[in-house]
């Protein structure tokens, strides 16, 4: 069944103390919620909300990770990926050689969410034509804001009715020809894709409270009918029964994914194995939940004296008076931790606050992830697979659980030199302070590298900021990427919004004109509104059916941008191209982003590149007084950026060995091995006695997965590698990307639209050369 995606791609917005926090951008009070753009049916919800956690930003050495979605992967892992949200997790490293105190940032995309994949049965089948291109598709007509309410308790109402009666249908008289079965279940999806879209859109954007609490009500209700459909033996039946020879290849992958989907869920087995699987469903959830609420809820905090907190930024101090004791109070929350590590001179007042903030969770958490790790081990098992991660890795790009650790120890091979390199540099600088320092940990690691960033690769952020205006910064966006994908945005100042500020553009081909979506922009902070970067779904594109729709949800500055948030802009605007491009396809199950978890980011990754390249930015990016920006400046900007890149890959590794070893072998010391790991992978030394895997939030939502933000940046650097570096906009090469890459959704597998793209099979030649270049 269609499982699909559910995306909104959030990217992070900055933690700063900034404008951005101040304006709403809620970073460690994330509400649960789950950004469903787009989700394609039924089986493949279940359950998939749980609270969002913050999770690891800067956990080991200033390069990690954080945001977080949430599926319970447990429920119906296969599924609820499927429909839960998808994030970008992101690396936090210190601002860049600034001059300015930008703290910690969170940055690089990573990981976000998507549908299962299968092996695309492909021999002996013939390719369905594409249908005919939409040519007279309405969008959606949006309500006026203050008639939203009824208009999205009518559309969720009457989305979920005529799912419900479609499954009667399927129910009381299933066809027995495969092709109409089919029909029939991806309008179910279709059907839910449009209330949950609209649902996740609306509760997250929207002014008027009542309207948000309308779009949660309507996800739980698409959740619901969801888990009820992705246990429903007489549905399975039905499918098992069809007979596909006459099918084609698409339609085929549907059925195939459909049964999948089943299978996975334990819809095929036994009553008894039923019922222990829904018994584990039920105790994954809870245990995911207890995981990060543990984790959230471990606000720890360390008391120093004023005069021990010189160098950090002006704004943080007056933010932090000291109490009536004269202490002033340091918590692990980000906002406090990624500042102190990055600019507090006082290595002691370092060291003890990484301390505290890498034993949050700990002691509660060992032994709620080791049942974790246990009950998804049975849960896999009860379906058929050796393990988790195998259970796990079927439905992604990598495709088998041992896949993992030979990635993870491929990249590690990689970064060696390079994060050598790194630290023989941070380490060399941080002997100038404590000539004895033997090694580096994650105490000293990102206040070392930005004074090295600061004071050997001197980029003054305050000048970088007065190029990127952001009306410009937009223009910009639409004519780089209206360029590249040969695509005309037509502003739509008529169109119904939720929100003064949020534009409406229509999408056409500039090839003959035709429709090919219509997107928003909401991109500044607001009371109420989501607060990171995302993309949404308003409406999954079906051929003949409906119009993609897509939403950018995003917290930028009316004024000047970081650079940093430039290249988050496109990176997701690459989301929002993927959704409209793919949504031209026969079936809403493999509509836009509907591609493998592990390859979802990759597009987005490599369309940061275009906000990088110093041609381009003289196009758009020029200052008060028209200048462009330097080229040499520009160049700074990237070896800054690349600063670090060995040293942050190996601690990513480290990081993925950890999530794929605690499942595959379920130690039971979880500290010995963590220990082990880290000193097989991360240039990083262990502090001793602590205990940074109960805090690893993503031991929860990606589970053995971890290696997925590193794996799609191998995809990313391996695509980009087709491109010309002297011509960024060749027609040929950006003609083939859209119509191999994006325009087919998730209608083939990854690997296969990879090499339909570059005339090969993926390797990692591209990321290799860009870890072992510079920086
Ligand atoms: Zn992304």
């Amino acid at each position: 069944m269609p499982s699909h995606s559910a995306c909104a791609f959030l990217a992070i917005g900055a933690w700063r103390v900034s404008p951005a926090v101040k304006t709403g951008i809620r970073w460690s009070t994330n509400r649960p919620r789950v950004l469903r753009g787009s989700f394609a049916l039924a089986l493949a919800v279940a359950s998939a909300v749980v609270p969002v956690v913050p999770v690891v930003l800067l956990t080991e050495g200033g390069a990690d990770v954080s945001a977080t979605a949430l599926v319970a992967p447990a429920v119906s892992a296969p599924l609820a990926r499927t429909a839960a949200a998808t994030y970008d997790a992101t690396r936090a490293r210190g601002d860049r050689g600034s001059t300015r105190p930008g703290y910690g940032r969170v940055r690089r995309r990573g990981p976000e969410r998507t549908g299962p994949s299968d092996p695309a049965p492909t021999i002996g089948r013939v390719t369905s034509p594409r249908p005919e291109p939409l040519t007279a598709l309405p969008p959606l007509a949006l309500p006026e804001p203050d008639a939203t309410e009824a208009w999205l308790r009518a559309r969720t109402d009457d989305g979920l009715a005529e799912a419900r009666a479609i499954v009667e249908r399927l129910r009381a008289e299933p066809p027995a020809d495969a092709l109409a079965a089919l029909e029939q279940w991806d309008a179910v999806t279709r059907a839910l894709s449009n209330v949950a879209a609209a649902g996740s859109l609306l509760g997250n954007v929207h002014p008027d409270e009542a309207v948000r609490d309308e779009g949660d009500r309507a996800e739980q209700e698409v959740d619901k009918l969801a888990t009820e459909l992705s246990q429903d033996r007489a549905l399975h039946d039905t499918f098992a029964a069809l007979d596909p020879s006459g099918l084609d290849a698409e339609a085929t992958r549907l059925l195939e994914r459909t049964l999948r989907d089943f299978r996975r869920a334990g819809v095929d087995r036994d009553d008894a194995t039923r019922a222990r699987i829904a018994e584990l469903n039920d105790r994954l959830t809870e245990l995911d939940q207890t995981f990060s609420r543990t984790i959230r809820d471990d606000v720890r905090s360390i008391r120093v004296a004023p005069e021990r907190l010189a160098g950090m930024p002006q704004d943080w101090l007056d933010a932090h008076p000291a109490g009536d004791d004269g202490l002033v109070t340091i918590t692990t929350d980000y906002p406090d931790v990624v500042p102190v590590r990055t600019f507090c001179r006082d290595a002691e007042v370092r060291h003890d606050i990484t301390v505290q903030f890498l034993e949050r969770g700990w002691p509660q958490n060992d032994a709620v992830l080791r049942e974790l790790f246990a009950l998804r081990h049975e849960r896999a098992e009860l379906v058929g697979h050796a393990d988790w991660p195998s259970y796990d890795a079927e439905v992604k790009m990598i495709g088998s659980g041992p896949a993992i650790p030979a990635f993870i120890d491929r990249i590690a091979d990689a970064a060696r030199e390079p994060a050598e390199r790194d630290v023989a540099t941070v380490l060399a600088r941080l002997r100038q302070d404590r000539p004895d320092a033997d090694a580096l940990t994650s105490a000293d690691a990102a206040y070392y590298e930005e004074l090295v960033r600061k004071e050997q690769l001197d980029v003054d952020a305050q000048l970088v900021r007065t190029y990127f205006e952001f009306p410009k910064v937009r223009q910009g966006l639409l004519e780089v990427t209206g360029r590249l994908f040969g695509l005309h945005y037509e502003p739509v100042p008529d169109a119904p919004v939720w929100a003064p500020d949020v534009t409406a553009y229509d999408v056409t081909s500039t090839a003959d004109g035709s429709p090919v979506g219509r997107i928003y922009l909401d991109l500044h902070p607001r009371e109420g509104k989501y607060g990171h970067a995302a993309q949404f779904t308003l409406v999954d594109g079906v051929a003949g059916k409906q119009l993609p729709e897509g939403v950018l949800v995003c917290n930028f500055s009316r004024g000047l941008m970081e650079h940093d948030h430039v290249v988050t802009l496109f990176h997701e605007f690459g989301h929002l191209v993927h959704h409209v491009l793919g949504g031209h396809g026969r079936w809403a199950r493999f509509a836009g982003v509907a591609t493998e978890w592990d390859f979802v980011e990759a597009p987005s990754q490599m369309l940061e590149e275009w906000a990088w390249d110093a041609e381009i930015l003289r196009s758009f990016a020029t200052n008060a007084a028209g200048e462009p920006i330097p080229a040499d400046l520009v160049a700074r900007m990237r070896e800054a950026d690349d600063f670090g890149k060995g040293t942050a890959a190996r601690v990513q590794m480290f990081y993925a060995a950890m999530s794929y070893y605690f499942h595959a072998e379920r130690p039971d010391d979880l500290t010995a091995r963590m220990v082990e790991l880290q000193q097989k992978y991360s240039p990083l030394r262990w502090i001793d006695g602590t205990h940074m895997f109960a805090s690893f939030g993503h031991l929860g939502g990606y589970s053995s997965a971890y290696y997925t933000y590193m794996w799609s940046l191998v995809i990313a650097k391996d695509l980009f590698s087709a491109f010309d570096p002297a011509d960024l906009f060749d027609p040929e090469v950006a003609g083939r990307y859209r119509d191999r890459v994006l325009a087919p959704g998730g209608a083939k597998d990854a690997a296969d639209l990879v090499e339909d793209f570059l005339g090969r099979p993926y390797t990692f030649d591209a990321y290799a050369a860009w870890l072992s270049s510079a920086g």
